[in-house]
């Protein structure tokens, strides 16, 4: 299966719920999502038989890896029920992309389940900027510790994900990098991105990729590594003095569309081509009809046979003023 720039489907994101517990301001900034804000109710959720029936359709068309996200993936009630449905679809990378806060909770019944791996999302490890970021006072000390016990449960190596905002976080990366060189766990600083219509985005925020390994090599030199495989989203350096790696993803500054192999479905069961997606192909409803396999094949089939997107690689000011889906709904 291709879609119009001969690109085939590799990857699943599946947004899970669109509730948080943290109000990070990059994503999910408090004067928007207040009190008054409403969430999707429960009956328009994706149950997890939907979800697995979807990605078993896909993983029939090429899929490979699955990363369930969200919001915050472990705010649904027994998440694990749907590693567990996942697991049972083949020899796939089941992933997980969580803030951390429960994972010390949860992180051994999901190995159990069969995940294969976790990414944990901590953009700083001075609490105060930490506590800031978050916006919900959440410390640094129980992120890490959901960290730790994802590694005893066999989920490592642990992907760390810094989002970079200057003048928020920028001087505490050295910190980070020093922190997790030689933890086995792999730090990775992403450009804070245009996703949404909430965040108040403006290009002066981001540091460029270039500009955070510069600061890093400063401190601690390092090289650059090839990647793992063809399309790895994070360009990766390693220390000279043998220490491990870290890496970068420069979703703005160096854009790669033109290896973009992943779909998102959305927590109310809407496929989305693009993370920069002004809308979606809702699939629940053919999921509650009396449509068959077959049929929501072909309707899958037909979604990405037709995608053309590439909006990092055209990102412009018209392209930014588009009435974008938000992050924590179609999930990162
Ligand atoms: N709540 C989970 C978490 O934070 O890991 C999963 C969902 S969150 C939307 C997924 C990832 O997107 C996180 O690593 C987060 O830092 C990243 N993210 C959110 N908004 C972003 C933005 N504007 N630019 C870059 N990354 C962003
Ligand atoms: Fe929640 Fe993740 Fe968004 Fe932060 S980045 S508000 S933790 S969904
Ligand atoms: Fe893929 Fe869209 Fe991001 Fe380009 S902008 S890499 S097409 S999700």
């Amino acid at each position: 299966m291709l879609d119009t720039l001969k690109r085939p489907v590799r990857d699943l994101r599946i947004s899970v719920t669109d509730r948080c517990n943290f109000r990070c301001s990059y994503c999910m900034p408090k004067e928007i999502f207040n009190r008054e804000y409403e969430f999707l109710g429960r009956d328009l959720l994706l149950t997890f038989e939907e979800i697995s029936r979807v990605a078993g359709i896909l993983v029939e068309r090429g899929v490979e890896k699955i990363r369930l996200t969200g919001g915050e993936p472990l705010l649904r009630v027994e998440l694990e029920k749907l590693v567990e449905m996942l697991a049972s679809l083949g020899d796939i990378d089941l992933t997980i992309t969580t803030n951390g806060s429960l994972l010390e909770r949860k992180a051994e019944v999901l190995a159990a389940a069969g995940l294969s791996r976790v990414t944990v999302s901590l953009d700083s490890l001075d609490d105060a900027v930490f506590r800031a970021m978050n916006d919900v006072d959440f410390p640094v000390t129980r992120v890490l510790d959901g960290i730790e016990a994802a590694a005893a449960a066999g989920l490592g190596p642990v992907k760390v994900n810094a989002v970079v905002k200057r003048g928020v976080n920028d001087h505490t990366l050295v910190e980070m990098a020093r922190h997790f060189q030689g933890s086995g766990h792999i730090l990775r600083f992403i450009e804070y991105m245009d996703v949404g219509a909430t965040n108040g985005w403006r290009l002066d925020d981001v540091v460029p990729a270039a500009e955070i390994v510069q600061t890093i090599n400063a401190a601690l030199p390092c090289e650059p590594v090839k990647a793992n495989y063809p399309g790895e989203v994070a360009r990766r350096y390693r220390y000279v003095d043998g220490s491990g790696e870290f890496g970068v993803i420069a979703s703005v500054t160096q854009p790669f569309c033109g290896s973009c192999t992943r779909l998102r479905l959305s927590a109310e069961g809407s496929l989305y081509t693009c993370l920069f997606a002004t809308e979606g192909h809702d699939i629940r409803q053919l999921l509650r009809s009396e449509a068959d396999d077959i049929a929501i094949g072909e309707f899958v089939d037909g979604v990405w046979n037709g995608r053309t997107d590439r909006y990092s690689e055209i990102r412009s000011s018209e392209t930014r003023d588009l009435p974008k889906v938000e992050m924590s709904y179609i999930g990162g």
